[in-house]
C-alpha cells in the first residue's frame, strides 16, 4: 500500500506515470474521473482540481456547481493495463469538496465516511467484505453487448466449459497489481457467470475496491471481446448476480460479534445487529437493489433471498452466518446486488445493524429450514415477512422509514428519492415485451 506523497512521487517517477485520473461515483455509483497531468501532482493533493458538479448523477445545481476533488493517497495504483500496452497512467479514488473545503454533502464516498465517523463515536470499527458476481456477454460486430453469455459452465466447472478462465486471470492479474489480495476466482452456477473475491476490509476501502473492481473487471472483459454486466438479472430462468456483503464489528482489535460461550459463538451484539438488519431491511432495499431488474433476482429459487429470515447456514435465507469464527466471525447479507452504490449500500447496511444494537433489539429465533419450499401457512406461522416485490415498493419503505434519511442525509436522500421515482414511473408506464406477447392476440 503506497501512502505517503513522497512514495507516489518515487512510482511516477519509476513508472513514467504521464497521467493522473481522478476518479470519484455519482448517485449510482457510476465512476466518474478527470485526467490530469503528473506534473501537476501538487496541486492535485492540495484539492485544487475543480470540476462541474451541475453535469454529474445527483450533485449539485447549476447556480452552485463548482465542486473539487480531494484524492485519497491510500488509494493511488498504477493502471496496470496502461503500462502493458507501454505507457503509464495512475488513478486516485476522490472525495468531493464545496469550495469552502468542507465536505460536499451530495458525495456517496462522503455518505460512507460519515457513517463510519459516527461508528467509531460508539468505540466500532466496521468491516466489510462483499462479494460482487457478475456475466460475461459476447458482443456484436459493432462491439455492443449482445444477450448471448460467453459460455455454458456452470459452479466450479474447468475449462473447457469455462471459457472465462483466461479473463478471470487477467483480472486477478491487474487487481493484484492495484494492491488488492485475492481470495478465490470461480464460474458461478449460470452460464457466462463469474465471481472473484478480494479480502475484507474498512468499511470504506471495501467500497473503494467494488467500485475498482466493477470499473477493472469492465476493462478487461472488453479487451477480450466481452461485455461484463453487473446488471442484476440479466436472463430470465436462471440465477441473477449478488453482491453478499460480509460484514462485522471490531471494537479494541477484537471481533465484536464472537463470543466462544455463546450456543452459536455469537455475541449479543451480533444478535442485535442482526436484530438491525432484519428490522431495517424493507426500508434500505432500495438502496441494496436499486434497479426494476433487481426485483426479477429476489424471487425464490435462484440462490437469491425474497424472504426476511436469517439462519445458520439457510441459503434460502436473507442472512447468513459463515461457518467462521474467531476474527472472522460474520453475517451475510445476502439480499444486496452488485449495481448497488456500494458507498451508500455499505453506509446503510452498517447503519442498520447499529440500530438494531443501539435500540438492543431482540432478535427473532433463526430459520433452518428451506423457506423456498415451505407453505405460505407455514411462513405466517414462524412470522417471515417478504422482502419488497418491486422498486416501486421499496421507494415507499424507503420513503417511510428513517434508515434513509438518517444514513443518506437530506441531500442524497431527496436527489435518490427523485431518481428512483422517475425510473419506477418509466418503467410503469412502459408498455414491455411481455405484455404485447400475452394481450395483443388474446384481447
Ligand atoms: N447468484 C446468487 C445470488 O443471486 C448467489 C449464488 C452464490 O453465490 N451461492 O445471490
Ligand atoms: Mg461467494
Ligand atoms: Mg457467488
Ligand atoms: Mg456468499
Amino acid at each position: 500500500n503506497t501512502s505517503t506523497l513522497e512514495q507516489i512521487k518515487e512510482i511516477i517517477k519509476q513508472k513514467h506515470v504521464e497521467l493522473l485520473h481522478l476518479q470519484f461515483v455519482d448517485l449510482e455509483g457510476v465512476l466518474k474521473h478527470v485526467t490530469v497531468t503528473a506534473e501537476q501532482l501538487d496541486d492535485v493533493v492540495e484539492g485544487k482540481i475543480m470540476f462541474d458538479g451541475s453535469s454529474i448523477k445527483g450533485f449539485s445545481p447549476i447556480n452552485r456547481s463548482d465542486l473539487y476533488l480531494l484524492p485519497d493517497l491510500q488509494t493511488f495504483a498504477v493502471l496496470p493495463w496502461t503500462v502493458e500496452e507501454g505507457y503509464a497512467e495512475a488513478r486516485f479514488l476522490c472525495s468531493v469538496m464545496n469550495p469552502d473545503g468542507t465536505l460536499f454533502d451530495g458525495d456517496p464516498r462522503n455518505v460512507l465516511k460519515k457513517t463510519v465517523e459516527r461508528a467509531k463515536q460508539k468505540g466500532y470499527t466496521i468491516s466489510v467484505g462483499p462479494e460482487l458476481e457478475f456475466f460475461l456477454f459476447k458482443t456484436d460486430e459493432n462491439g455492443n453487448p449482445t444477450t448471448t453469455p460467453q459460455d455454458n459452465g456452470g459452479y466450479f466447472e474447468p475449462s473447457p466449459k469455462d471459457l472465462g478462465e483466461r479473463v478471470r486471470l487477467d483480472i486477478y492479474r491487474a487487481l493484484k497489481a492495484m494492491g488488492f489480495t485475492i481470495e478465490a476466482s470461480h464460474h458461478e452456477v449460470a452460464e457466462g457467470q463469474h465471481e472473484i473475491n478480494f479480502k475484507y476490509a474498512d468499511a470504506l476501502s471495501s467500497a473503494d475496491n467494488a467500485t475498482t473492481y466493477k470499473w477493472v473487471v469492465k476493462t478487461i472483459a472488453k479487451k477480450y471481446g466481452l461485455h461484463a454486466t453487473f446488471m442484476p438479472k440479466p436472463i430470465f430462468g436462471i440465477n441473477g448476480s449478488g453482491m453478499h456483503v460480509n460484514i462485522s464489528l471490531f471494537k479494541d482489535g477484537e471481533n465484536a460479534f464472537f463470543d466462544p460461550a455463546d450456543d452459536n459463538q455469537l455475541s449479543e451484539t451480533a444478535y442485535q445487529f442482526i436484530a438491525g438488519l432484519l428490522h431495517n431491511v424493507k426500508s434500505f432495499a432500495a438502496i441494496t437493489n436499486p434497479l426494476v431488474n433487481s426485483y426479477k433476482r429476489l424471487v425464490p429459487g435462484y440462490e437469491a433471498p425474497c424472504y426476511i429470515a436469517w439462519s445458520a447456514s439457510n441459503r434460502s435465507a436473507l442472512i447468513r452466518i459463515p461457518a467462521k469464527r474467531g476474527l472472522a466471525t460474520r453475517v451475510e447479507l445476502r439480499c444486496p446486488d452488485p449495481s448497488a452504490n456500494p458507498y451508500l449500500a455499505f453506509a446503510v447496511i452498517a447503519e442498520a445493524g447499529l440500530d438494531g444494537v443501539e435500540k438492543e433489539l431482540t432478535c427473532p429465533a433463526p430459520i433452518d429450514e428451506d423457506i423456498f419450499h415451505m407453505t405460505n401457512e407455514r411462513r405466517k406461522e414462524l412470522r417471515i415477512e417478504n422482502l419488497p416485490g418491486s422498486l416501486g415498493k421499496a421507494i415507499e419503505e424507503l420513503e417511510n422509514g428513517t434508515i434513509g434519511r438518517h444514513t443518506l442525509g437530506d441531500h442524497v436522500f431527496n436527489e435518490y428519492i427523485a431518481m428512483k421515482k422517475n425510473e419506477w414511473d418509466s418503467y410503469r408506464t412502459a408498455v414491455h415485451a411481455w405484455e404485447i406477447e400475452h394481450y395483443q392476440a388474446k384481447f
